[in-house]
């Protein structure tokens, strides 16, 4: 039996005037209801906003390929053996009896959304969120990619000692048909000194030109020798340290390139990568924290019109406080700091052993409490007009909780990684509450559904096309940075101006209603009216 995660979906119609059905389209139309508010002496006066557009959806999905970029890591072969497994159907036996394989965990694959009610009943009807529109499904994905080190993809499961011996023993064989990951670069300033040793796979010499080069001919024959229509490009290799941002090397697309053909030394292999993918036309999405995307990056992507996404995977004790920290301040209770403890044992807790990747990952989980602290002035003071950063921020910043995170290193516990949080609060007339949180959970079981969701929206969101109906113009892309993804990723990047959203829910109510709006449904149903009136 196939568990209902790993099902095909059923098909899903909708009879609207809003929504047209061809062989090749679903064309919706949509009305995006904002307002325009105007602040004067203390005065809001409020215009409520229509737009109309529409959306143009590719009907096909097309053959997808997923190029991981640390496919030996403990996420890599924890997705490629959850991938095999499915596809396989292979049910392996644990201590409490046989398991079968499933994707648990992803978003699209696990998660309901209500349709509407049922006329008949009154009752709400839900369908898993990847039948909403036609969505690649996971084990379809053609799976490939790049590690410094070159173990059989056999044996980095098995050094990654993620699945059970079972599931790994049937799964090898499968596993091991792929062979090893393709070369990679590496440029040992970026990542840990203590991950040398893994890096006996290397693309030769020292020429970013040619390395660049030599990157996108991998994509391209990847593509070409799987016949695949779109391939999707993944960092889920180890934590860089971040880049300087340097006027004239990395700050805009053509000082990037010619700092490449340089081999300038602050280029990052993921930066690298983001650019072959970028210059293929392929989407590539950063699962790790650090700036892969400089300016230089995101002005290839806007010039190109090529999609990316980023960055670092929320997976556990971030998607946890990205609820937690907005159920507080939404309830009108004021944190006055949060204090997050993480130890980890696997290789990615060893990288970030050393300094200068763990402040990547700090300060991509530091930023997770911003929008939530400053949607609620009642609570926190604003910044003052005209208040300058102070060092290490991007923007000034008004009053805050104090946030602070550790990481350490403890071997021992492998990849079950522990999280403990305080949250200390404010409560009425000066009282305080104080609540913790302790976390513990195999660290690439819950990435590895995020990197498919990722992938699969990333490969969705090329087929989506829009046009202002207003004013007749041509379907034309989404914008480059998908912020649509947001709802997977620590430390969303957004299209620059705008605002970065990281509370969860908001995160999947801007998801749901953009997949609905394909289809020429309201986002929100929580209204439910009928259940409220005679
Ligand atoms: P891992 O160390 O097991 O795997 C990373 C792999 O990348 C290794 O096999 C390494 O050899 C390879 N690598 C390093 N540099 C490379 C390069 N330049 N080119 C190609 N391959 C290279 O780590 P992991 O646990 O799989 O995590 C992967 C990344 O995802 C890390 O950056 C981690 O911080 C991030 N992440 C993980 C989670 C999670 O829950 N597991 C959550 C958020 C972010």
């Amino acid at each position: 039996p196939v568990h209902p995660t790993a099902a095909r979906p059923a098909s899903i119609t909708v009879q609207s005037e809003n929504v047209a059905y061809s062989d090749e389209h679903i064309v919706s139309k949509f009305f995006h209801r904002s307002a325009d508010v105007v602040v004067s002496d203390g005065q809001y006066t409020v215009k409520p906003t229509v737009k109309p557009f529409e959306f143009q959806t590719t009907r096909k999905v097309s053959k997808t390929g997923l190029m991981m970029i640390g496919m030996g890591g403990n996420n890599g072969t924890t997705l490629i053996a959850t991938v095999l497994a499915n596809r396989n159907g292979i049910a392996w036996r644990t201590k409490s009896g046989v398991q079968q394989p499933n994707y648990i965990g992803s978003v699209l694959r696990a998660s309901t959304v209500s349709l509407g009610t049922d006329p008949s009943t009154g009752k709400e009807v839900y369908v898993p969120i990847s039948s909403v529109v036609p969505m690649v499904h996971p084990n379809d994905l053609v799976l490939g990619g790049w590690d410094i080190s070159g173990l059989p993809l056999d044996k980095a499961m098995e050094r990654a000692e993620v699945l059970d011996y079972d599931l790994q023993r049937q799964v090898a064989p499968h596993m091991a048909l792929l062979g090893k990951p393709m070369p990679s670069i590496y440029y040992p300033d970026f990542i840990a000194a203590n991950q040398e040793d893994r890096a006996d796979n290397l693309i030769p010499g020292t020429d970013k030109q040619a390395h660049l080069e030599h990157l996108r001919a991998d994509i391209r024959s990847f593509k070409q020798k799987h016949d695949l229509e779109r391939v999707v490009v993944f960092w889920t290799a180890n934590t860089e340290r971040y880049s300087d941002i340097i006027t004239g090397v990395n700050d805009t697309a053509d000082n990037l390139l010619a700092s490449i053909k340089a081999s300038h030394s602050e280029v990052s292999p993921s930066t690298l990568f983001a650019v072959a993918a970028i210059l293929e036309g392929e989407p590539f999405v950063n699962g790790a924290p650090q700036n892969t995307f400089v300016p230089g990056v995101i002005e290839l992507a806007e010039r190109h019109q090529s999609f990316i996404g980023g960055d670092d995977l929320k997976s556990g004790q971030t998607k946890l406080k990205s609820v937690f920290a907005e159920f507080l301040v939404n309830a009108g209770i004021k944190p006055l700091s949060i204090a997050s403890y993480n130890h980890l044992g696997n290789n990615d807790g060893r990288n970030l052993s050393s300094d200068a990747q763990f402040k990547s990952k700090e300060i991509s989980k530091s930023s997770v409490v911003d929008d939530m602290v400053n949607a609620n002035h009642l609570l926190y003071k604003p910044a003052a007009e005209g208040a300058l950063p102070v060092k290490g921020q991007k923007v000034a910043k008004g009053e805050h909780p104090d946030h602070i995170v550790v990481i350490k290193y403890v071997p021992a516990v492998g990849d079950s990684k522990r999280a403990i949080d305080e949250y200390y609060s404010e409560i009425l007339m000066g009282g305080r509450s104080t609540i913790n949180i302790f976390n513990e959970c195999e660290d690439s079981l819950l990435a590895t559904p995020l990197i498919l969701d990722l992938s699969i929206l990333a490969e969705f969101l090329t087929r989506v096309k829009y046009r202002d109906a207003s004013a007749n113009n041509s379907f034309k892309p989404l914008y480059p940075i998908l912020s649509l993804l947001s709802y997977m990723l620590k430390a969303p990047l957004v299209k620059p101006g705008t605002d970065v959203v990281n509370s969860l829910s908001r995160q999947r109510n801007a998801l749901e209603a953009f997949l609905k709006a394909c289809i020429g449904l309201e986002g929100n149903g929580d209204l439910l009216l009928e259940t409220r009136i005679w």
